[in-house]
């Protein structure tokens, strides 16, 4: 990914939200009107499939999003995973936290180092081996004490993915 701008050492959410906004404006000059228009352009710029999949994992603990990568093969691609039990509104929000991940540059964390719960029930609920799925971050795990890396990692998703949310949201009101 391209555009790697230093990020604020200072971080009020003033600086982050600015350095957000810069961030998005680099990698998506053209911000996408829909979430699938959101997902192929992210897989043109990461050079790999990307799977959106909205499900009800019933009883299974997930939080309420997902960014997971896959292995199927020799490929790896990325899943971003989201409940369905919400609003239109809620999932376009959640989807856009996941992929403001990887517009923001983060990458999730592998399995082994990642607690195996969330890896399980998501392999449950999609039906995939739980030794395909190499790394993943969820969304709103343990709250991280501020200013730690993985508190600033949320916060940093969690702008860039509002900004993205407002402006396909906007898309869908003026359509
Ligand atoms: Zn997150």
């Amino acid at each position: 990914m391209t555009g790697s701008h230093l990020r604020p050492a200072a971080a009020t959410d003033a600086d982050l939200l600015a350095w957000c906004r810069r961030r998005l404006r680099t990698v998506l000059p053209e911000l996408p009107s829909s979430l699938d228009e959101l997902r192929r352009t992210m897989e043109e710029i990461r050079g790999r499939r990307i799977e959106l999949t909205m499900t009800d994992p019933g009883r299974l603990r997930l939080p309420s999003g997902l960014w997971g990568q896959v292995r199927s093969g020799a490929a790896v691609h990325d899943l971003v995973w989201v409940d369905r039990r919400t609003s239109p509104f809620a999932r376009t929000v959640v989807a856009c936290h996941e992929f403001g991940h990887m517009i923001c540059g983060h990458e999730p964390d592998p399995v082994s180092t990642t607690r195996p719960e969330p890896v399980r029930a998501l392999a449950a609920d999609l039906a995939l081996d739980p030794a395909h799925v190499a790394a993943i971050v969820g969304r709103c795990g343990e709250p991280s004490a501020p200013g730690s890396p993985e508190w600033r990692r949320e916060r940093e998703a969690e702008l860039t993915g509002r900004l993205l949310a407002q402006h396909i949201l906007g898309s869908h009101d003026r359509a």
